[in-house]
């Protein structure tokens, strides 16, 4: 039996813990938080969209990051065996559009509870209020890490060197660092010999150029498709809802989009949206005109009422330099050309990202290539593991970061010797 050290009461954290445990080791978990899982207690709007029922093939195909890296931790601790294990601890589960599975109640807090209630039966000591310093290595030798413990009326208090046979390290990313994710695992990585890969903001809202946008703050688009190009090079090619915001683009088309924005290589960058995807430009040329004949005395902003939402109107009209109170029956063919391909091409430049207070995940992080995918120990040094969003993997919405979480955390608990 061992005594392992877990740093950090998330998702990954939980999972370590309960797995190492079950092993029948000696499990501290180790939480600077005044609770476990405050990150996950805001996922899913607050519902917690805890994993994807898809089969496993799916789940990794939604992976941007290192896909290969997680093919055994996917495949030993899927989403079933985490479905199964929330369900037996009394949180019944639901599945909605996409295979997005929720706990029945709708509240993320029902999952944490049903983790609090696993972390007892197993006997791991909680501590809360707990911050790791420093993990203590003689050498390539493992000897536990240095944290201190955070006194009630928030003073601390002294360092002490909690000596372990086995560390977890699953301390998360750097997004929303309100939630205790401040990238400390980076720092105790970098500090044991292992390389970082940049951590940069990703399903995250972009800031655009153009300030129109404010003025259409609000308004949603659904049915639309979305390529992120630059260059020559089209990054991301996707179809679905995005929204307009005071500062440039948002929506789940948006987000995913930035799981495949480089803010250092895509200086350039542009949104090109097709407002009408679902009719070809012959088509759509054809809908134009049936429209202008039936509506010849009317201004070019009225005729445009049936083709786009209001106020994308103002836009469209400049975007293709025709006055909003010429009559239609005035515009010319290439006055109309220009319509189509504003409709089809409504281009925006994306100057950056809002960065990793408004990032869903982190992307980046240890690098992948120091540790073994089937086990999550350390390549440098022994018994050193880490789990989750702290390493360079990162997937698209719809529970499969969670599911990394998951899959990666069981993998490191499990392995522990
Ligand atoms: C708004 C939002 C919504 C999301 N919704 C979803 C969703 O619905 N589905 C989905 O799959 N993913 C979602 N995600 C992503 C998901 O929450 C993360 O991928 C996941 O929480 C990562 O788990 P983790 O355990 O690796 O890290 P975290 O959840 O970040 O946990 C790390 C923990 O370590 C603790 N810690 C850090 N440093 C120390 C230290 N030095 N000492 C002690 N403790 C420490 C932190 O306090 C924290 O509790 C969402 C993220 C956000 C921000």
């Amino acid at each position: 039996m061992s005594n392992v050290c877990v740093i950090g009461g998330g998702p990954a954290g939980m999972m370590a813990a309960i797995a190492a445990a079950d092993k029948g080791h000696s499990v501290v978990l180790l939480e600077k938080n005044e609770k476990l899982g405050k990150k996950l207690f805001i996922t899913g709007k607050g519902r917690c969209n805890v994993t994807n029922g898809a089969d496993v093939e799916t789940l990794l195909s939604n992976v941007v990051t290192n896909k290969k890296f997680l093919y055994s931790a996917f495949y030993s601790f899927d989403n079933q065996a985490l479905m199964d294990m929330i369900e037996k601890a009394g949180c019944p589960l639901k599945t909605e559009r996409g295979e997005r599975v929720f706990p029945v109640s709708d509240h993320s807090s029902d999952i944490i509870k049903a983790f609090e209630r696993i972390l007892s039966e197993k006997n791991v000591e909680v501590r809360l209020h707990t911050t790791v310093r420093e993990i203590v290595t003689e050498g390539d030798k493992l000897i536990g890490v240095k944290a201190i413990k955070h006194n009630p009326n928030g003073t601390a208090g002294k360092i002490q060197l909690l000596r372990a046979d086995a560390v977890i390290v699953c301390t998360g990313g750097v997004s929303y660092p309100l939630t205790g994710s401040t990238g400390d695992g980076y720092r105790f990585a970098y500090g044991t010999g292992h390389s970082l890969i940049k951590p940069r903001p990703s399903l995250v809202p972009f800031e655009t150029r153009q300030k129109w946008v404010k003025d259409c703050m609000g308004l949603s688009l659904k049915n639309v498709s979305m390529k992120l190009v630059s260059g020559k090079k089209t990054v991301y090619d996707g179809f679905g809802e995005m929204l307009f915001t005071h500062f440039g683009i948002s929506g789940p088309l948006v987000l995913s989009a930035s799981a495949y924005y480089d803010p250092e290589k895509h200086k350039d960058a542009k949104a090109v949206i097709d407002l009408k995807p679902a009719l070809s430009e012959e088509v759509l040329d054809k809908r134009i005109l049936r429209d202008f004949d039936e509506q010849l005395n009317k201004s070019f902003a009225n005729a445009l009422g049936g083709l786009v939402p209001s106020s994308l109107i103002p836009v469209i009209a400049d975007e293709c330099g025709v006055s909003k109170e010429k009559k239609v029956h005035d515009i010319t063919k290439e006055e109309r050309k220009r319509l189509l391909y504003a409709l089809k091409n409504l281009t925006l430049d994306i100057t950056g990202s809002r960065g990793f207070e408004e990032a869903i995940i982190t992307k980046g992080g240890i690098s992948v290539k120091d540790i073994d995918p089937s086990t999550m120990e350390s390549k440098h040094i022994k018994n050193l593991y880490f789990a989750g969003e702290v390493l360079d993997l990162d997937a698209l919405t719809g529970g499969f970061n969670l599911q990394i979480a998951w899959s990666t955390g069981h993998a490191a608990g499990d392995a522990v010797r």
